[in-house]
């Protein structure tokens, strides 16, 4: 039998119902590559003997006839989602012994179609990073590596266990959530497909929060058709979620290949920054080419505000994530660091249960917030993102969808951007845009830099547009064929 780790979900999906092998064999296979990739520190809870349970339902359930989308298809979750009864840390020592009494309705809606759960991925803590590197449960380990060297490359972040896994085939598709990069960037870096659907086409319900206004679900694949097969389960209204958006969820996988002939494609030119490797300026020119070679029209488009994107989104997502993070005192559940009172108290656990880069973030997001610096900064922010989305607006008259690099460079060794923040906030420069405006968007593998890391392109659409972003995705995909893989060296580390 083939390696039932190299498959894609949607090969898998169709092997399962042609009954060549079953979902015990499958999600045996997923378990056993986890055990040897230890090293990569892809998960903060692995839960094989939950996943082999839950295989063995699922191959019964196909028996009597009554399997559904994804059904007995092994896959991993960011340890952000709140699965019940199982760990919940959101890579916090906040969160300690955190097993929640629920499950979050994008996990349990891929519970609903037949999914296998194989753990909990690590993460950036609290979903705060680009590089995986802020975990308590310590940094992911990229599974590619720099031709000729073995120093350790991040996978991005900050769902960069998600990624590693995915690319390492110890899963075969996993959720990611977006705030302002962290389902594209990590994709990029670790040389898969990520898509971030439109705020409110996933519902936010049982996920911890970071920046409520901009936190979305979305699936970290290994092809399109996958992130569009997956994207389906994950979809739909929530009334739980307010947010959530109450209109009728497409067939996904069935537009993935209808092409992009007569498309418009908007090329940016705000996105061609200073100091931008010539290898990431090539790879975005040839994936114009590719889909005009397609069959698409591509234009020269402006989005003026695009230089004040990170400053604003750096002052919005630390406000609501202060605000939303003021929830974790020591009472109720989690870390408790007992003190003289209970004023102590609290200092003490907040002091010891959030790491530095969360830290950071309260404190600038308290003082953007506090009266007085609230006008200079927070709703001048505010205002920002409105013209941003405004931007994207005007140029979505004419266009149907945005194509840019997904990140500026490719993935760097660890350590080597950990303490200048302002260098790690650069690696959302591309995404957080799209981010602010609430549009789908999705980074596609589509080639290697000169030392053989890889490097993704971005597609951006309209909002509920996630048809449009995937069928050029998907064109991109066909010309790129990007095929290559990590070479599995953790295997031999023991
Ligand atoms: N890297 C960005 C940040 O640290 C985005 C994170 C995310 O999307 N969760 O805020």
């Amino acid at each position: 039998m083939a390696d039932l780790t190299e498959l894609t979900l949607s090969a898998a999906r169709d092997g399962l119902e042609n009954n060549e092998f079953s979902s015990k064999e499958m999600t045996e296979a997923h378990i056993d590559a986890m055990a040897d990739a230890g090293v990569l520190n892809a998960f903060i809870t692995a839960t094989p003997e939950l996943a082999l349970e839950e295989a063995v339902a699922s191959d019964t359930r196909r028996a009597a006839g009554n399997a559904g989308p994804l059904d007995g298809l092994p896959l991993a979750i960011k340890d952000l989602f709140c699965t019940q009864g199982v760990l919940a840390t959101a890579a916090s020592h906040i969160l300690d012994g955190f097993h929640p009494p629920y499950e979050s309705t994008v996990t349990a809606n891929l519970r609903r179609d037949g999914a296998v759960f194989l753990g909990k991925t690590n993460m950036d803590e609290f979903a705060m990073g680009s590089s995986n590197e802020t975990s308590f449960y310590g940094p992911v380990v990229n599974p590619w590596r720099r031709n000729g060297a073995d120093t350790p490359i991040v996978p991005g972040g900050s769902s960069g266990g998600s990624a590693a896994a995915v690319a390492a085939r110890l899963a075969l598709a996993a959720t990611g959530t977006d705030t302002g990069g962290s389902i594209r960037q990590p994709a990029a870096f670790s040389g898969i497909v990520g898509l971030k659907p439109t705020y409110g086409r996933c519902s936010r319900w049982g996920i911890i929060a970071f920046a409520s206004s901009l936190d979305q679900a979305g699936p970290m694949t290994r092809s399109v058709r996958d992130a569009a097969l997956m994207l389906g389960s994950m979809s739909g209204h929530d009334p739980k979620d307010s947010t959530s958006a109450d209109m009728p969820v497409p067939d996904f996988e069935a537009v993935v290949d209808q092409g992009v002939k007569g498309l418009k494609i908007g090329i940016p030119k705000e996105y061609r920054v200073d100091g931008m490797p010539e290898e990431v300026e090539n790879l975005w020119r040839q994936g114009t080419q590719w889909l005009q070679d397609a069959g698409a029209e591509t234009v020269d488009v402006s989005l003026p505000q695009t230089r004040y994107a990170l400053p604003a989104y750096y002052i919005v997502a630390p406000a609501e994530a202060s605000s939303n993070l003021a929830r974790y005192d020591g009472v109720r559940y989690g870390l408790r660091k007992e003190g003289e009172n209970l004023i102590d108290m609290y200092e003490r656990t907040r002091g010891e249960g959030f790491g530095a880069e969360v830290r950071r973030r309260i404190l600038i997001g308290t003082y953007v917030l506090s009266a007085g610096y609230y006008d200079a900064h927070y709703l001048k922010a505010q205002k920002v993102r409105t013209l941003i989305a405004r931007d994207f607006a005007t140029c979505f008259e004419l266009v149907d969808a945005i194509l840019t690099p997904t990140v500026p460079f490719p993935a760097f060794g660890q350590g080597e951007k950990s303490n200048d923040p302002i260098a790690m906030y650069l690696n959302d420069v591309f995404t957080v845009p799209a981010s602010l405006a609430g549009l789908p968007g999705i980074s596609i593998p589509a080639g290697l830099s000169s030392d053989g890391l890889p490097l993704g392109l971005q597609v951006l659409g309209k909002p509920f547009d996630e048809e449009t972003v995937l069928r050029t995705g998907r064109a991109l995909e066909l010309a790129a064929d990007f095929s290559a893989g990590p070479k599995k060296w953790w295997r031999a580390v023991v």
